[in-house]
């Protein structure tokens, strides 16, 4: 029998949730914040940090029905006929507010822009979208966070490019001040890192643009670490459970970002990488 695609979301605590565009927002550059709203967001779990989700992009979809559990949204989108099958693209829901039923999510806008970014750059209040989170009420707290730094950590590594500021942003509002955070962002253009000066300024925090100056995605931010692991990666390595680092950037370079950590002698268990996306047609 082949394999069922579906059963490691058997667990999963996300659900479908019907949302629309409440209003829209450009914050910079490269960037457009969308407010969603929706009548069950509720239940739509705030964990903050890097928490994901899924956005379903097309065309209405009717045998996607809000409500349905991932395990089965997932079964009824395949077998939906390819040429009105949701794009599925993945987001960092850095802020949900239960209370009024919304959702930020923060868009950069890639060049040339893929179905995501486009729809991002037209969309207007009233516009629907399908979020795939976690519902509060199927339990499993912190389903879809990738930052555990553990209870030991007085030093933090914290790298990405735009597609990973709003998973920052969540990360290091939530960050003690007394924890020393190392921030380094890649930029196609700085006033897009600007946006995240609240965070990544001020006691405890030191932050390092690097721009991409017309290298693909990701280059200029894995030698940057490249360099930061040649300087700190030896005392970061001695702190054992004292260190942390969280790295997300265009899924080809994260190979060469895992190679950094390893040849510093950090414990993969207080690393993580992630490839956020991937410059290349789907
Ligand atoms: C857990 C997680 C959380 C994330 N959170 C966020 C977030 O909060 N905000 C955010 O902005 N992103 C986030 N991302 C990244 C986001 O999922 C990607 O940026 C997403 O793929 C963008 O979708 P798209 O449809 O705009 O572009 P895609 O279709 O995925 O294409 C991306 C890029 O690939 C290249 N490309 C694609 N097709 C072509 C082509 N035909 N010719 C030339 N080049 C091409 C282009 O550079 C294009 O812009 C997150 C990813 C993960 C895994």
């Amino acid at each position: 029998m082949p394999p069922d695609p579906t059963r490691s979301f058997t667990a999963s605590p996300n659900a479908l949730f019907a949302t629309h565009v409440a209003r829209t927002a450009r914050l910079s550059p490269g960037f457009v914040r969308l407010t969603l709203t929706g009548p069950d967001l509720d239940r739509f779990a705030p964990y903050g940090l890097d928490q994901r989700v899924k956005i379903l992009l097309g065309g209405p979809c009717p045998e996607l029905a809000p409500g349905l559990p991932e395990r089965e949204w997932r079964r009824v989108w395949r077998a939906v006929p390819e040429d009105r099958r949701p794009v599925l693209r993945s987001y960092t829901a850095y802020e949900v507010r239960p209370a009024t039923r919304e959702i930020d999510l923060d868009f950069y806008v890639h060049d040339p822009a893929g179905p995501a970014s486009d729809w991002a750059l037209g969309a207007a209040p009233g516009d629907p979208l399908l979020v795939s989170g976690p519902d509060v009420t199927a339990g499993r707290p912190a389903h879809g966070i990738q930052w555990e730094p553990g209870p030991d950590v007085r030093r933090v590594l914290v790298a990405g490019d735009e597609t990973a500021y709003p998973a920052i942003r969540g990360i290091l509002a939530a960050l003690p001040r007394s924890v020393r955070a190392d921030v380094l962002l890649e930029a196609g253009d700085p006033a897009d890192a600007a946006t995240l000066d609240d965070v990544t300024h001020g006691p405890g925090r030191s932050a390092h643009v690097v721009l991409r100056a017309g290298a693909p995605g990701g280059v200029a931010l894995t030698a940057a670490l490249g360099r930061w692991v040649d300087e700190h990666g030896a005392a970061a390595a001695d702190l054992g459970t004292g260190f942390y680092a969280w790295a997300a950037t265009e899924s080809t370079r994260v190979r060469a970002v895992r190679d950094a950590w390893d040849g510093a002698g950090l414990d993969p268990a207080r690393v993580h990488t992630q490839g956020y996306w991937h410059d290349r047609p789907r």
